[in-house]
């Protein structure tokens, strides 16, 4: 049978950089793919939809839901989430490696059903960068903003959760940092057993 992708969920406070380390993991990686995810929030300028998100109705979510069609979902900000489970099987199965760029709470749904995912959470090197980070952005008002930091430390809290911690102070580093995961993940013995069936079975033939 041909191996699964792993699945990864990655989480971080807003303006930790996430989506910018995820975006290069993605052109580096051929082999890894992230999950697009249904939103309410109103799209932000830049913002194309099916690509940033799957921009829906509070309706439409809620017909998902019922459906059953959500891994997991979540309110964050007070806008709602959701990953599609379909998807990301038909990716798993097809022997790519997920992402799941999902908060704290779809973390953890997430964890319960499917225990094997990997969880990866992405900090700041400082408050100080982190409200930069956020009021860098320019894309949202002071009030959200504000409403983003004060929920920052609730957030940065749940990192013992998580499997792995990756700073991003240096942006290389905290890229060569994450995808060090995504490589040294593929190179265990039972994945590098069936990628090399032919050489370990050429290896062993008797001479
Ligand atoms: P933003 O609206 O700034 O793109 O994202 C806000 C928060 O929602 C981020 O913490 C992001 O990780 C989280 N988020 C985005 N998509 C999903 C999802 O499908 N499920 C969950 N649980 N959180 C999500």
């Amino acid at each position: 049978m041909k191996q699964l992708g792993h699945l990864y969920i990655v989480s971080a406070p807003s303006g930790a950089g996430k989506t910018s380390l995820v975006k290069a993991l993605l052109e580096r990686d051929a082999q890894v793919v992230v999950s697009v995810s249904h939103t309410t929030r109103p799209r932000r300028e830049g913002e194309i939809d099916g690509v940033d998100y799957n921009f829906v109705t509070p309706e439409q979510f809620e017909t998902k839901i019922e459906n059953g069609q959500f891994l997991e979902y979540a309110e964050v900000f007070g806008n709602k989430y959701g990953t599609s489970q379909v998807w990301v099987q038909e990716q798993l199965e097809k022997g790519l490696d997920v992402i799941l760029e999902i908060d704290w709470q779809g973390a953890e749904q997430v964890r319960r059903l499917m225990p094997e995912a990997r969880s990866i959470f992405i900090l700041p090197p400082s408050r100080e960068v982190l409200e930069r980070r956020l009021r860098g952005r320019g894309t949202d008002t002071e009030e959200v903003i504000q409403r983003r930091l004060s929920k920052t430390v609730s957030e940065i809290s749940h990192y013992g959760e998580f499997d792995y911690l990756i700073i991003n102070d240096d942006f290389a580093t905290a890229l060569a940092d994450l995808a060090s995961l995504f490589r040294s993940a593929r190179l265990t013995q039972k994945m590098q057993q069936q990628r090399h069936e032919a050489l370990l079975a050429a290896l062993l033939s008797k001479l």
